[in-house]
């Protein structure tokens, strides 16, 4: 989706009942007359939604609905999956997942007031208002609630430009639709039959669809898409509605249990640890393996990692993909931090000096692009000294959201929660092979083989080693990070400062100050050429501030890493090609349709960007394995697909890899 769409908020008012109306369509967004009983029945009985958790096989039931609105048909939902969980044993095994589009979102204000009239779903009410985004941003913010158990995926856009766009597993991911578009007569955008037809790509096999309206061409537009409809009676005064269900020609509801599925993710830095924690949280059987004696060894071994998207106006897609991972980092970190007091971070923003005639054209760029100001804004000298709490002589552009984190905190955190479940993390592991054996890969390790269903290879740098990932343009580039003291005169620094470099704000009374880049070598050691890199480049850049020469003495300290890079710089996310299959081909076709390894994954190259990158990246993967919705457009799965580098070159007539 287009990042400079720009989403309006509703025009609304509030009706002598109190029930909100939109202006533009001359609507009321739920019914005056007791419109919860009404969604209750419309969209809950309608779709049968009881009978058929209690008969659910899956370990996920996912609702899609057009038109969010108030968010009232969600609070329902919630509110009846709980009371049916209250009647499960095995409630951990249970998750909900509400996907929905809104063109026109409510303000937090509207939202608020719309709330009011269902005092019985007050918490939950209060729980998506916290969430609620603050500036109506497009595309996917993906919300969770109770430790995850539910997912809300809020679509900002308009539901026809959308839908096309979503991805599907084999067998469609929807099990139920909720139609709430306003009356068709008032909106017939919301009823095309464009609309209809991906309805029925991204539903399942027996998905239903329930909706308070019975005219005859929302009716007959369904059943073109490919529906088996039915009129029944309608909630209060209304005589019809409309029921729908998807016919299962060929697929019965069949697959393995989570808890049956045995996975290994083979990383144990940032990457890996999260995608393992997503894994286990969705009830499989997770074994992390890592190859140094403890986690968070290579690129996710520094103290401090700043949090900032990487914006592009240039390249649509690479802003594009960074607004929505940094979008869903901060809602993961936000929620990772409230588990544990464990984990080192700040929410300090992130302050980018136009400090050369690069970072100023490339600063006046974003502005230009009208990113919103929660995402970034322009900051001249004087507020640019005011939110570093130093004196600087530079503008530049500021991220008042983002921050510095403790990666490794992140991995011990995860760990040690894996450890608590029987979920095994394995050290001092190293996987020198990884093989398919019949159904099941073998991973040989330097002490055994161990068979897994399903591998994630998470391993950073090292990810192209194997025989199966070697054809993957990967290249580790080495990083050194100083760290130096935190004397009176730096203390102040309150946010993290980046230049051409950076230096955070002291922490356990230390800046880090970073970072080198320095490709083709494989040295692990501290250099004190590199730590002199480091301290010039901050004295050179931030000349006439009091940092600039308070380390100028500092012993060399800090930490070595290696980044993993790709040369178009966006993270590898998705399945490994199958190489074989793909040497074969001969033409481009979709990148989803090239051949790939069943049940092996990769997720690599995110540079020094893992703090905003990785947390999507390890849900882009969770989703791919238990094939549920992904919060993000299939464009933008493409921009990270390991296959894209084999696509682009067949595209240009050429074999997919080699020389
Ligand atoms: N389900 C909502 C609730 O629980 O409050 C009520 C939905 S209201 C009847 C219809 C919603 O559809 C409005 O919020 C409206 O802004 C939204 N809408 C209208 N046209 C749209 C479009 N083309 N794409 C996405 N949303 C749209």
């Amino acid at each position: 989706m287009n990042t400079n769409i720009k989403i309006t908020h509703a025009n609304l008012h509030f009706n002598a009942d109190g029930t909100p109306v939109a202006d533009d369509f001359d609507d009321v967004y739920f019914s005056n007359d007791d419109g919860l009983a009404e969604t209750q029945y419309v969209f809950l009985a309608g779709n049968q939604l009881l009978k058929r958790w209690r008969a659910h096989t899956c370990s996920v039931f996912t609702v899609a609905e057009t038109g969010f609105g108030s968010g009232m048909n969600f609070l329902a939902l919630r509110q009846a999956f709980d009371d049916f969980l209250v009647t499960q044993s095995n409630r951990n095994a249970c998750r909900l997942h509400f996907i929905t589009f809104e063109k026109y979102p409510m303000t937090l204000d509207a939202l608020e007031q719309s709330h009011q009239q269902f005092p019985s779903l007050c918490n939950y009410a209060q729980a998506l208002r916290a969430q609620y985004p603050e500036h109506p941003i497009p595309g996917c913010h993906r919300l969770e609630f109770d430790q995850g158990r539910i997912t809300l995926d809020l679509w900002f856009g308009d539901a026809n430009d959308i839908l096309p766009e979503l991805s599907t597993a084999n067998h469609g991911i929807v099990d139920a639709w909720f139609l709430d578009g306003f009356a068709p007569s008032k909106n017939p955008d919301m009823w095309s039959s464009t609309l209809f037809k991906h309805m029925f790509r991204l539903a399942k096999p027996y998905a239903t669809v329930a909706t308070f309206t019975a005219a005859g061409f929302v009716r007959r537009g369904l059943a073109e898409a490919g529906f088996e409809v039915s009129k029944i009676s309608g909630y209060g005064n209304k005589r019809d509605m409309t029921v729908a269900t998807k016919p299962n020609k060929t697929i019965t509801q069949t697959g393995t249990a989570p808890c049956e599925q045995k996975v290994a993710v083979i990383g144990g830095g940032l990457s890996g640890c999260l995608t393992a924690w997503e894994l286990s949280n969705r009830g499989y059987s997770v074994t992390l393996i890592c190859k140094d004696s403890s986690l968070a060894q290579q690129a996710s071994g520094n103290r401090q990692g700043a949090l900032y998207p990487l914006l592009s106006p240039a390249e649509e897609h690479v802003s594009q993909f960074f607004l929505h991972a940094y979008r869903f980092s901060r809602m993961r970190l936000a929620q990772l931090t409230s588990l544990t007091a464990s984990i080192a971070h700040q929410w300090c923003g992130v302050l980018h000096l136009s400090c050369n005639d690069d970072l100023i054209r490339k600063h006046k760029s974003i502005a230009n692009f009208h990113f919103p100001e929660s995402v970034v804004h322009s900051v001249d000298a004087a507020q640019a000294s005011d939110l570093a709490g130093i004196e600087l002589e530079y503008p530049g552009i500021f991220y008042p959201n983002g921050g510095w984190f403790c990666p490794g905190d992140i991995c011990r955190f995860i760990a040690a929660e894996l450890h608590a479940k029987g979920q095994p993390v394995k050290l001092d592991m190293n996987v020198d092979e990884i093989e398919k054996v019949g159904h099941v890969w073998a991973l040989t390790t330097s002490a055994e083989v161990l068979e897994f269903d399903t591998v994630v290879i998470a391993s950073g740098a090292d990810s192209a080693k194997f025989d199966v990932t070697q054809h993957i343009p990967l290249n580790a580039v080495r990083g050194q990070v100083s760290h130096v003291p935190e004397t009176s005169n730096t203390s102040p620094l309150k946010t993290v400062l980046c230049h051409t470099g950076y230096v955070t704000p002291a922490h356990d009374g230390e800046h880090c100050i970073g970072a080198t880049f320095v490709r083709r070598t494989t040295h692990t050691e501290l250099s004190e050429e590199e730590h002199q890199t480091n301290l010039q480049r901050l004295s050179d850049r931030l000349q006439s501030s009091v940092l600039a020469n308070e380390w100028e003495h500092s012993p060399m300290a800090g930490k070595v890493g290696f980044r993993a890079s790709v040369r178009d710089h966006m993270p590898l996310v998705g399945s490994v090609p199958d190489w074989d299959s793909l040497a074969l081909r001969t033409t481009h076709g979709d990148m989803k349709n090239l051949p790939h390894a069943q049940g092996l994954y990769i997720i690599s190259g995110l540079g020094a960007r893992g703090i905003c990158s990785a947390p999507i990246a390890a849900n882009i993967i969770a989703n791919y394995i238990d094939g549920t919705a992904q919060p993000v457009e299939q464009s933008i799965l493409d921009v990270i697909d390991p296959s894209r580098f084999g696509w682009r070159r067949l595209r240009k007539g050429r074999t997919p890899f080699g020389p």
